[in-house]
């Protein structure tokens, strides 16, 4: 928290929640573990410096000595949890596709616009056009979104510049986001999502814009140091397994760790080498078969599930989440926040589909949409949870019970948010 002066408030007392779901124990959660909250009634979180100094009952903290002399904040009965953790988002792009929302509804298929010039070539051909102004002050006002809805850390991919100087644009912007704003980004090198139009029009031009990436855009990326990641989209209309194994592998060769967008629109065996190049996570995932499932299970690979972009594109056909949970999985939620697909910042709507059309119980989906989606990032140590030492990341919801967090759906009900102890979001 912050005093008039600015200054980081030495001690802070969050006190009178009727619920702080500590999420304490060993991440990343399988199985039963998904359900367990660790949940304190009448709880109290004191903060020192940015950092989670206890978490207990209202009694056990309020005794301590730091205590007493805290600044207090009572949060009046209602929900604090882990500061959101959304490890999946498109966040830099130019405009909206409202456009082809309108033409969806009226029955084309996400293919068909795609071949029309639409879909990801109309993002990239808008990117292209953007100044870096523009594009800094949309992902600006979005990070503030994300906040407002309980978000403290957001992990972005480029992905819609697609040439050299595109793509490093989208992720300097990044760069320059992270040190003037403070929602924590996490940054994905992504320019293996599409073939752009140039490319597309050459007998090898697959070939040659994977040549391009691998020997330009990729070398240039570690040198600055502007990802952590590199992701692949791999599906039909975009990469293959075989192309999508070339760019992780080599990715991985130059520091940075995989992920990839995985059985999405088509079953193309993208899980199984995410799992074999041991990726921080496979995302989508709504056609994965029972191999699959196995893979998954058994290893350290999180199954990131986006139900926000099938919710958008009116599909039936969801990520199995229950399988996936039954299975062993490391089970992760997100927005997969995207013009084209999943035009959302809200991690609770997220946790309302999990729930209702994902069948995952509210315990599972908060789970997933904290501690896993931070292992996810490589950042369980640090944030995902509420416990003595971690980063004083929380969210705290205008409700009484947890349950009711994904109860109410397209709701407002976030009442505050804070990022290393500082207050970045407050409802009026
Ligand atoms: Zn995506």
């Amino acid at each position: 928290m912050r005093c008039d002066n600015g200054a980081l408030t030495e001690n802070l007392l969050i006190t009178g929640a009727s619920q702080v779901l500590t999420l304490r124990g060993r991440g990343p959660r399988r199985g039963n573990s998904l359900s367990k909250l660790g949940i304190v009634k009448d709880g109290a979180v004191l903060v020192r410096e940015g950092r989670i100094a206890a978490v207990g009952t209202r009694a056990q903290v309020e005794t301590r000595k730091e205590a007493k002399r805290a600044e207090k904040l009572d949060v009046g009965g209602r929900v604090v949890l882990p500061g959101f953790v959304d490890s999946h988002t498109h966040l830099i792009h130019a405009a909206t596709r409202a456009e082809e929302y309108e033409l969806k509804i009226q029955g084309a298929s996400y293919e068909e616009i795609a071949r029309k010039g639409g879909g990801i070539l109309n993002s990239v051909k808008k990117l292209r056009a953007a100044n870096a102004e523009a594009l800094k002050g949309r992902a600006r006002a979005a990070l503030e979104e994300f906040a407002s809805y309980g978000t403290t850390t957001v992990e972005a991919k480029s992905g819609y510049g697609l040439d050299v100087a595109s793509e490093l644009k989208i992720l300097s912007l990044q760069r320059e986001l992270k040190s003037e704003q403070r929602v924590e980004i996490v940054s994905t090198f992504l320019g293996a999502h599409v073939v752009p139009a140039e490319f597309r029009r050459m007998v090898d031009g697959p070939e040659r814009y994977i040549t391009l990436l691998l020997e330009q855009m990729l070398p240039e990326v570690v040198n600055e140091g502007l990802a952590e990641f590199c992701d692949v989209f791999c599906d039909r209309g975009a990469f293959t397994r075989a192309e999508a194994r070339r760019i992780l592998s080599e990715a991985k060769e130059h520091g940075l760790t995989p992920r990839i967008h995985a059985e999405q629109l088509s079953r193309t065996g993208a899980t199984q080498l995410g799992v074999q190049l041991e990726a921080a996570s496979c995302d989508h995932l709504e056609q994965v078969n029972a191999s699959d499932i196995q893979a998954l299970a058994r290893s350290r690979t999180v199954a990131t599930l986006l139900p926000g972009c099938d919710f958008y594109l009116g599909w039936k056909n969801y990520a199995p989440a229950r399988k996936l949970i039954e299975a062993g999985a490391i089970v992760a939620l997100a927005t997969d926040y995207n013009p084209g697909t999943s035009p959302t910042v809200s991690m609770p709507m997220v946790l309302s589909l999990a729930c209702t059309q994902l069948r995952m119980t509210p315990a599972e989906a908060i789970t997933a949409a904290t501690i896993n989606t931070a292992y996810a990032l490589k950042r369980e140590k640090r944030i995902g949870s509420l416990e003595k030492g971690k980063q004083a990341d929380l969210a705290v919801f205008e409700v009484e019970d947890y349950r009711e967090i994904p109860y109410y759906f397209g709701m407002q009900r976030c009442w505050m948010t804070m990022k290393s102890g500082e207050i970045i979001y407050m409802r009026d």
